[in-house]
């Protein structure tokens, strides 16, 4: 199938980037959200991102001003008629998400596609609340979206082969690169750093260095950009402990528990930057 036009539920963090980046691409785009502040601030987000982009030298001007008028908004899901690819990037919360999926099927073409941005909630779980479950698939971006080049293209059981082809077709578009993974938990990036960051709060509760020298050693020995313990603060303490019990729980192994400093930490309500403190302090400022 070709996709001409892009819709997508959900103008917070994640969907105002989503949107930005398809309307930069040339895709007339179509945004909803159940809250009207949400979808003004959401062209404000991304009027100032694009300045940026303008003022950066990155784009010109013209051009700013042709992606800004191919961006649609409303409140009504009915809006997103004529889309051909839906994004559903709302709040992360099965039952509301599972509710927004039976109702757009009454709403979309019925050979349009529907994804979902969930981080945590099983795809094919997702599809069989659709009445088009091989029409649906995850597409995982990362924040920021403009920024981040990586989307996870999220096979669901259900999800059949010509839905993959057009929707990583979209992806490359978009100037991303799309690696495909298989409905599991944590789909591939996180299910592989999360435990990684475990590990350096294993390591440090052990004693075996002090957080400036784990991230040291993490920056310097394996050419990461930012620390684990760093990360762990921007990512929220709360998150990872979140992410860590779902894999514990989904695959029932040991080698999934969360640390037992984290989770003290958590308790103690250090939760990183968002409180001013994690593994380092931070001027709320
Ligand atoms: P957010 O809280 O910033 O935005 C969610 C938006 O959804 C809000 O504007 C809210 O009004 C809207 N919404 C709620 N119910 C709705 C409904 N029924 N219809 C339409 N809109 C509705 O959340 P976010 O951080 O942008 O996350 C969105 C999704 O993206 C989640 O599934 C999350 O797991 C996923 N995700 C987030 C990140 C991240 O770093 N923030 C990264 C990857 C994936």
């Amino acid at each position: 199938m070709d996709i001409r036009t892009i819709g997508v539920i959900g103008a917070g963090t994640m969907g105002n980037g989503i949107a930005q980046v398809c309307a930069t691409a040339g895709f007339p785009v179509v945004i909803t959200d159940i809250a009207q502040a949400a979808l003004d601030r959401a062209m404000k987000a991304i009027d100032t991102s694009l300045e940026r982009m303008v003022n950066k030298q990155k784009m010109t001007a013209a051009d700013k001003a042709a992606t800004l008028a191919r961006l649609t908004i409303s409140t009504d899901m009915k809006a997103l008629a004529d889309c051909d690819l839906v994004i559903e990037a709302a709040t992360e919360n099965i039952g509301l998400k599972q509710k927004i999926f039976s109702s757009i099927d009454a709403v979309v073409k019925s050979d349009a596609l529907i994804a979902s941005n969930t981080s945590s909630i099983s795809i094919s779980k997702l599809a069989a609340a659709t009445k088009r479950p091989s029409q649906f698939i995850g597409m995982h971006f990362f924040n920021p979206v403009p920024v981040m080049a990586l989307v996870e293209l999220i096979r669901g059981m259900q999800t059949s082969d010509e839905t993959l082809a057009a929707v990583r077709a979209v992806v490359v578009k978009i100037g991303k690169a799309p690696i495909v993974v298989r409905n599991s938990p944590g789909f591939a990036v996180n299910r592989i750093l999360v435990p990684m960051l475990n590990e350096a709060c294993f390591a440090l509760g052990e004693g075996v260095a002090t957080p400036e020298d784990i991230d040291e050693g993490m920056k310097l020995g394996c050419n990461h950009p930012i620390g684990p313990l760093a990360l762990c603060d921007m990512i929220g303490l709360d998150v990872m402990l979140d992410v860590m019990n779902v894999f514990y729980e989904s695959f029932k192994d040991s080698k999934y528990r969360p640390a037992p400093l984290l989770v003290e930490m958590v308790e103690a309500g250090y939760l990183g930057r968002k409180t001013g403190r994690g593994f380092y302090t931070y001027d709320k400022k």
